[in-house]
Parts: C-alpha cells; structure tokens; sequence
C-alpha cells in the first residue's frame, strides 16, 4: 500500500512524523508537503511562477520525502503528478496542530491538500488534533493508521473523503468516534484593531463561540470528548455513504483502545 503524506504546518512539523512513524509499520510513505507553515492557505495553487522542490531527510529513517516552495494543494498536485510513479492508494494530510472544524475548512490547508488527493482519485483523510495535545496526536496517528489498514484489507466503494478531529483527551475518556456533518461556524470571526505608533494594525482573530451547535455537528463533538469524522464531498447517495462509515467506523474505538500501549 502507498500512502502520500503531507501537511500545511510544513515538512518538519511534528504531527506529519507522528503519523508517519506510525503509517510506516503498514505502508510505503511518501512525505510531499510544503518547506514552510502555510496554515490558513486554504485551496490556493501557484500557476504563475516555477515550483522548486528539495528532496530532504526524513525524520523517520528510509521514509522518501521533499520539500515543496509552495502551497499544501501544490505539494499534493506535485506529488501525483509527478514525484510518485504508480498508483497511490490513499492520500492523508496532517495531523495538523489544532482542530479543523465547521466552515473554517474552507480555509485549512490541512482539509485543501487532502482535497487535492480526493479530486484526484485518490481515498483522502484530512487529519487534525488539538494544539498542545499530546495525547491527541498520538491516538490520531494510531486511529488514521487503523484505518488505512481497513482500506488496504477493503478498498472504499467509492472515494471517501473524511475531516477527521480528535479532541485533547486521554484515549481512556474517548467518548466514541462520531460521524459528523460540519458545524455552521467559523472561528476566526473577529477582528481586532491596533496602532503601532505610526499606522493603524489589523488582526484577524481566532475565538471559539458558545457552543451552541448541534450534537451532529462536528464542533459538538469534540467539544464533549468524542473522536469527530466527517464525510466531506462525495458523489455517493446518503444511505450508501452511511452504511460505509458505520461499517468502518464498527469497532474502531474498542481497537484503538485495545492497541494502547
Ligand atoms: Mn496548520
């Protein structure tokens, strides 16, 4: 199996060698994600100058990997289109250092690149934990790699693609892995004004609101400790897509829970 791993946060980010420690075990990793952080970038392509890519070292031993001068959707589009020969079985962005939830997709990076890979055949995972959670990083290398196993044992019906969150609890106090729909609400609502000394300043502020989405929203769920997927565009009909992630979903946790170590 051959996975294509990459990130918005950047190539030496911690969370893409979390997940690629633990993907190794299972599959053939290749890391193609941008040389610098470029959250935020949302689904933005470089069509008006040259793209240079640099093959770098990888933080896990044998693993190919390169740096790209450009977006999270370019390093995707590189990647199939030119740096992996054959056939890539699943593309995973992530695990990107804080949460990607509601209409902030539409911005992320992590959700842009994995899009890319969806757009191009390919079965994508989008994956985010909570920033400065330890645990969270950890159990979502482990569940994304559970699931990768799943795919390789039973190839998705059609190309799903999945926003995957998971909250900063200890895997003990996992609520469930829920399957989501996305919350109506972005978090970066506020803008907040300044003066330098010379100029007047902008900045465009992150803040969580009340909370008061509904227990199907993804915001929800992670708000109360559960592990949220969501499926993001798919061409299958809603009973069709629902019995797919109920089935891959079926277990998942109680194996999550069981592969601690
Ligand atoms: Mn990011």
């Amino acid at each position: 199996m051959k996975i294509l791993v990459t990130n918005d946060d950047g190539v030496s980010a911690d969370g893409l060698w979390i997940l690629v420690r633990e993907l190794a075990n299972i599959a053939e990793v290749v890391v193609v994600a941008p040389d610098r952080e470029q959250s935020a970038a949302g689904t933005a392509v470089t069509l008006w100058e040259p793209l240079r890519i640099r093959k770098v070292q990888p933080v896990v031993h044998g693993v190919e990997t390169y740096a790209v001068e450009g977006t999270p959707s370019d390093s995707v589009l590189l990647a199939l289109g030119s740096l992996i020969k054959g056939k890539v079985d699943l593309v995973v962005s992530g695990i990107n250092w804080g949460l990607n939830l509601g209409d902030d997709i539409y911005i992320s990076g992590t959700v842009s690149a994995a899009l890319q890979g969806y757009l191009h055949g390919c079965p994508a995972l989008a994956v985010s934990a909570e920033r400065d959670s330890e645990p969270g990083f950890q159990i979502a290398a482990r569940l994304v790699t559970m699931l990768a196993g799943r795919f390789n044992a039973s190839p998705p019906a059609d190309n799903l693609f999945l926003n995957i969150n998971v909250p900063n609890v200890p895997l003990a106090r996992i609520g469930r892995i829920q399957v989501t729909r996305l919350a109506s609400e972005s978090h970066i609502n506020t803008v907040t004004e300044g003066n330098d000394g010379k100029r007047n300043y902008y900045w465009l502020v992150r803040q969580r609101q009340d909370g008061s989405q509904g227990r199907k929203t993804d915001v929800w769920a992670v708000d109360h400790g559960h592990i949220s997927i969501t499926p993001l565009f798919t061409s299958l009909p809603t009973r069709t897509l629902s019995a797919l992630l109920n089935n891959l979903c079926s277990g998942l946790l109680e194996e999550l829970t069981g592969s601690a170590v």
